[in-house]
């Protein structure tokens, strides 16, 4: 690299420095990802290339990076991608940034998936509110016997599930679909998977700026209750599912009941579910009743 400027390790000392300072909630893991993701260095490099000096316009797009940092942008938006289960996937304005807890999500469903698999040979998974295509396309990378639908509200957010597609192989199997719930989608799914906008209206204000500011308000706004999204989906849901099919939903930390409830009211059962990192109720699996 051999530049003028500071050395990687001055670079990042200083980066972590301002975000203490500033009070930013993970200093060191974020000064960490962003220096390191803007150098395109692995944990390793950061380490053993610690004392090599950065050129001038690395120093430069370190400092409008940590500038955007302070101004609360989350790391992987100003990094433009974020690793899901094992998919590097980039990120837009119309997206929500996937969270490990989603990843939760995808552990619930996938045994449902592999059981399906054996009987049915193929499998078509729906993914309602797909945003970066995140859970969608994690579900295709494991299970090689499926194709699946990508449906959102957001164009911007179509492009980037599709592009995130076929930047990881999986574009052949990936369909988008612009509908709002399931408007435009026809078909039957041996899966339809959610991560909807489940916060209540009026506690989005009280939220991070990280996610305030920065998360499409679509993405979080789940309606005067928060379940809005849930609503609609087990509204129609039945009549978009094979007979033996599961719904898997991500869902608020105090949601189990009220989501268990709404789907129990349109013919479903529980079957399955599972808690987040925090210990807090995140993943619900519902199907229809025998
Ligand atoms: N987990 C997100 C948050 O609290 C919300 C995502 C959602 O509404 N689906 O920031």
């Amino acid at each position: 690299m051999t530049g003028e400027g500071p050395t990687v390790s001055e670079t990042l000392a200083e980066a972590r420095r301002r975000f203490i300072e500033a009070g930013i909630a993970d200093p060191v893991t974020d000064a960490r990802l962003l220096v390191a993701g803007l150098l395109k260095f692995s944990s390793t490099e950061m380490l053993s290339r610690g004392d090599e000096r950065l050129a001038e316009e690395k120093v430069a797009l370190i400092k409008v990076a940590v500038k955007r940092r302070l101004a609360h942008e989350p790391v992987h938006r100003i990094l433009g991608e974020r690793e899901f289960y094992g998919l590097p996937l980039s990120l837009s304005e119309g997206t929500l940034e996937p969270r490990p807890d989603t990843e939760i999500l995808v552990d619930t469903i996938l045994p449902f998936l592999r059981g399906l698999a054996k009987t049915e040979g193929h499998l078509h998974i729906l993914d309602v509110g797909t945003g970066t295509g995140a859970i969608c396309l994690a579900l295709l990378s494991e299970c090689p016997e499926a194709s699946a639908i990508g449906s959102d509200v957001s164009a911007d957010a179509l492009s980037t599930a599709k592009s995130n597609a076929e930047r990881n192989g999986l574009g052949e199997r990936f369909e988008v679909v612009q509908s709002s719930w399931f408007q435009n989608i026809s078909g039957t799914f041996h899966a339809i998977v959610s991560n909807p906008p489940y916060i209540a209206s009026n506690v989005i204000a009280n939220l991070a700026p990280e996610v305030t500011k920065f998360d499409p308000a679509a993405a979080l706004d789940g309606g005067p209750d928060g379940l809005d999204a849930y609503k609609a989906i087990a509204k129609d849901a039945a009549r978009f599912m094979r007979p033996d099919g599961v719904i898997g939903l991500e869902i608020g930390y105090d949601q189990r009941n009220d989501v268990t409830a709404v789907f129990e009211a349109a013919g479903f059962q529980c079957v399955g579910s599972a808690k987040d990192y925090g210990q807090n109720d995140r993943v619900l699996v519902f199907a229809l009743n025998a």
